[in-house]
């Protein structure tokens, strides 16, 4: 049996050089999950998840988080917890209870607390000062303020054929006090079945949980569609409805990996991926391409050192 996994994003490339670890050496996909996942939460110039991750309004960091085990079909989910360095290690403990699953707010950080995960003041100074240059632009001009937000999120399918699926997110930056998005509502931020395949979504979430859309996938690829097919026909056609009915879509992109490897993803903006089955991780670009479907290409070495100098670029 073979290994696989996909996650969203450059910001996962990391993680998933060690979740690579794990499954090629026959580890658990819930652990390769939770592995690739801390490592992104662990990078302070990844700004929208985990340690750095921008801040709420009021200059807070609040994180959402989910686990799901495919085989058990078991999911744990956080929201809105504040001072914990891995959500994703308590969305996966939260998974291991048959109640209080998803735990929101401060019973999210006294769970954390109580059960000895690590905290830690989440909030870097690069953070804190992209949040008030943020603020002061805020007083004067009439900007987008949520720029600045993603979500990794990462399906793996181990050697023994079980599949898992976790997410980890501070969720768009100055969202209000509260604000929770898909990344830890099942179905939409994310959703596994190890008899068909797992999904997971990044964008805005507002607009992702409109169609449910993790769930729409799994659907589909249960129906028999590939990875690829099910992206195509639970995505595209939505972002049409949505413009059609509610006026308007946001920006999300979403991956799909079935219990076979084989992977595919849909996308309303440029969207980067990183992917790996028995061969070592890529990192590839999509597009929406013609026809509602994806255009995916390798990434280029000029697009890699952009990147490298925007994440680290000095906050003036
Ligand atoms: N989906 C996340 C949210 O809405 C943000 C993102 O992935 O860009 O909180």
């Amino acid at each position: 049996m073979s290994w696989g996994s996909i996650a969203t994003w450059r910001m996962s490339y990391e993680g998933m050089v060690e979740a690579k670890k794990i499954l090629s050496q026959g580890g658990n996909s819930g652990d390769a999950v939770e592995k690739l996942i801390k490592e992104v939460e662990s990078y302070p110039y990844y700004k929208s998840v985990g340690f750095g991750g921008l801040p709420n309004e009021n200059g807070v960091v609040q994180m959402d988080a989910s686990f799901m085990d495919g085989n058990t079909l078991a999911q744990g989910a956080i929201a809105g917890i504040q001072d914990v360095k891995h959500a994703i290690s308590v969305a996966r403990s939260l998974s291991k209870r048959h109640y209080n699953s998803f735990l929101v707010g401060e019973g999210a950080t006294q769970y954390a607390k109580l059960h000895g995960f690590e905290t830690t003041n989440m909030l870097t100074d690069r953070a804190k000062k992209i949040w008030e240059k943020k603020k002061k632009q805020l007083q004067t001009k009439a900007l987008n303020p949520y720029d600045g937000h993603d979500t990794v999120g990462a399906v793996c399918l181990d050697k023994c054929g079980s599949m898992a699926v976790g997410t980890s997110t501070s969720g768009l930056f100055m969202k209000k006090p509260g604000r929770v998005g898909d990344s830890p509502l099942s179905g939409s931020g994310f959703y596994v079945d190890s008899e068909i395949g797992g999904a997971a979504a990044t964008g805005l979430g507002e607009d992702i949980m409109k169609g449910c859309l993790s769930y729409e996938i799994i659907r589909a690829m249960g129906n028999g569609k590939t990875p690829q097919e099910a992206c195509d026909k639970a995505v595209y056609p939505f972002i049409k409805k949505l413009k059609q009915r509610y006026g308007k879509a946001g920006e999300f992109s979403l991956i799909a990996m079935n219990n076979k490897g084989e992977w595919g993803v849909a996308t309303n903006v440029e969207f980067t991926f990183c992917v790996a089955n028995e061969q070592d991780p890529q990192i590839l670009i999509a597009y929406p391409g013609n026809e509602e479907t994806t255009d995916i290409q390798p990434i280029t070495k000029e697009w890699l050192d952009k990147y490298e100098k925007r994440i680290k670029k000095p906050i003036d």
